[in-house]
């Protein structure tokens, strides 16, 4: 197959992107938000072909605050590993998808936030007894699934377990799949992301989380650099959000009953 060369890529994104632009105050306009797809409690994509999931709220109430009613947004699906690109290419507006504030990022986009704190742990099958601590994956014999462009595989290799086989797929319900066909002995992300597998339904009593905290994740709504004036405006309705009590409701909601939560981060990003 013959492959484009980065700049076609990067001119039809382009252009595809001038006709469907996210007008700002405009009356007609839409707001792209760029959210995942596959994580059930955080953001999902519903058979019925409906939003779910925490980033779907929070969004839902950031867009209404800079003036988009709940039939203006349109969600697209973004992996982990192509948040940044998609912000640069004007593909999506705001990226609300578990994406951690980092410096690395910053270098590429703007953060809002953050409006979520959850720690990295890990998932195993629950009938699994081998796996308690963190110190035992460090093991060539250990082998994990987590997904390319996240926190969490470079945090594997980098820190937690550079020894174990990590296997990188596109997403995290990938990582499901090879962890109940037997493929990988635990997969590693997120908390909220995780909690929302277990208890998805047709998974119950399948999976448990090992309850680490192996990192901090701070949750920011991605969007493109310099855009102060959006930046602030996200950030008011991301502490209107957690003043009015929507924020908690969201939470409870979103991650079930037994999801030990953070309270809500101090808003920092931008100031
Ligand atoms: N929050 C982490 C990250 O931004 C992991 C979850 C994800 O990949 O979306 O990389």
């Amino acid at each position: 197959m013959k492959v484009p060369k980065a700049g076609v890529i990067a001119a039809v994104i382009g252009l595809s992107l001038t006709a469907s632009a996210c007008g700002g105050d405009d009356d007609q306009g839409t707001l792209a938000v760029g959210i995942k797809f596959d994580q059930p409690g955080v953001g999902m994509r519903e058979p019925d072909g409906t939003f779910t999931g925490f980033d779907v709220d929070v969004a839902t109430y950031v867009a209404k605050e800079l003036g988009y009613s709940k039939d203006r947004i349109v969600f697209k699906e973004v992996l982990s590993n192509d948040r940044e690109l998609l912000i640069e290419y004007n593909e999506v507006e705001i990226v609300a998808a578990s994406y951690s504030i980092n410096d690395k990022r910053k270098a590429k986009v703007d953060f809002a936030g953050p409006y979520f704190l959850a720690h990295q742990d890990l998932m195993v099958r629950a009938d699994d007894p081998t796996l308690t601590k963190a110190e035992d994956l460090n093991n060539p014999a250990k082998r994990l699934c987590s997904v390319t462009g996240s926190t969490s595989a470079e945090n594997v290799r980098k820190n937690l377990a550079p020894k174990a086989s990590l296997l990188e797929l596109g997403g995290y319900s990938e990582c499901v799949v090879a962890l109940k066909d037997g493929l990988v002995d635990a997969m590693t992300t997120d908390n909220s992301i995780l909690a929302g597998y277990t208890a998805r339904k047709g998974n119950e009593g399948k999976f448990r989380l090992i309850g680490l905290r192996l990192s901090n994740e701070n949750y920011g709504i991605g969007m493109k650099k310099g855009n102060t004036e959006l930046q602030v405006k996200i950030n008011n309705a991301l502490r209107k959000m957690v003043e009015d009590g929507t924020w908690e409701a969201a939470v409870k909601k979103n991650f079930g009953p037994d999801y030990k939560y953070e309270t809500a981060p101090a808003i920092t990003a931008g100031s």
